[in-house]
């Protein structure tokens, strides 16, 4: 059985056990052969856009000797698939705009209807995906971070809405309570704050979590600096909105360090 990288075994084990899988993406078609491989799921579709990583998906089928149970297609996103053929989308190691507009201009041509379940892991642009979700009826059930090379990454499991526990709400999950120490920031910028470093995350902080929230921090020192040296308008404007953004960061890590963190 192939052995996948810590971060595709995380999106791996937040596949439902049973599912028809849609690998959206899919360089090499890592994910679905060891889905298949691993008896979790009975077959899968590797959708990939371009041809040298369409053919690389390709052959790993066939060396793997699952080309009667993974199907692997080319084709641009979501169009790949004919409605009701996935109840799960995989879609990884792509940037959550990218990730967003793949999932809309599925969902405006039908298909996503039938898919019950979205495994996500933007490799940046994290909030514009919790947003899409939001925006859709995708109910957040749970994140993970981890960190793998030194690199972070993040991984949203989402369930469509007739899917998901009556106890698991959107409403619920970016809930702004939890930064109730913050009396001075407006509500408004709590829900960002929320969307922008993950809902479960902020419930459950870990070291990982805190390392990126520093190094985010430490980036945008750096670019306030550069920014700093200019004298114009614009660049005053800028300055103040960096200033915002890291003051923001240090208000709601130092709220999360109430809860103990642990290491991922
Ligand atoms: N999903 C694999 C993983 O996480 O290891 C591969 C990630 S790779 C960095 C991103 C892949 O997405 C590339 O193979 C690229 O060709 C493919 N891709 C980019 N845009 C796409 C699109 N619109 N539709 C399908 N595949 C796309």
């Amino acid at each position: 059985m192939i052995k996948l990288s810590k971060r595709l075994q995380q999106i791996a084990d937040l596949v439902s056990a049973g599912a028809r899988v849609a690998d959206i993406g899919s360089d090499h078609a890592l994910l679905p052969v060891y889905l298949l491989q691993s008896g979790k799921c009975p077959s899968a579709i590797a959708g990939e856009l371009n041809t040298g990583p369409f053919q690389a998906a390709k052959r790993q089928v066939a060396e793997a000797g699952l080309t009667k149970r993974i199907e692997v297609r080319q084709g641009d996103g979501l169009a790949v698939l004919a409605p009701g053929q996935a109840d799960t989308v995989t879609i990884a190691g792509m940037g959550g705009s990218l990730m967003a507009d793949i999932l809309e201009a599925g969902r405006a041509a039908g298909k996503l209807e039938g898919v019950r379940e979205l495994v996500l892991q933007p490799n940046v642009g994290e909030e514009i995906v919790r947003k899409w979700l939001v925006q859709h009826r995708f109910v957040l059930q749970t994140e993970e971070i981890l960190e793998e090379d030194g690199r972070i990454y993040e991984v949203l499991h989402a369930l469509h809405e007739p899917h998901s526990p009556a106890s698991v709400t959107n409403e619920a999950v970016f809930d702004s309570s939890i930064l109730a120490e913050l009396p001075e920031m407006k509500e408004e910028e709590k829900r960002e704050w929320l969307f922008r470093m993950g809902p479960y995350l902020l419930r459950r902080p870990t070291e990982v979590l805190h390392s990126k929230w520093k190094l985010e921090r430490t980036k945008l020192e750096w670019i306030c600096k550069q920014v700093g040296q200019s004298d114009t308008p614009e660049a005053r404007g800028k300055e103040a909105q960096l200033r915002g953004e890291i003051k923001g960061i240090e208000e709601v890590l130092s709220c999360l360090r109430t809860a103990k963190p642990s290491s991922n």
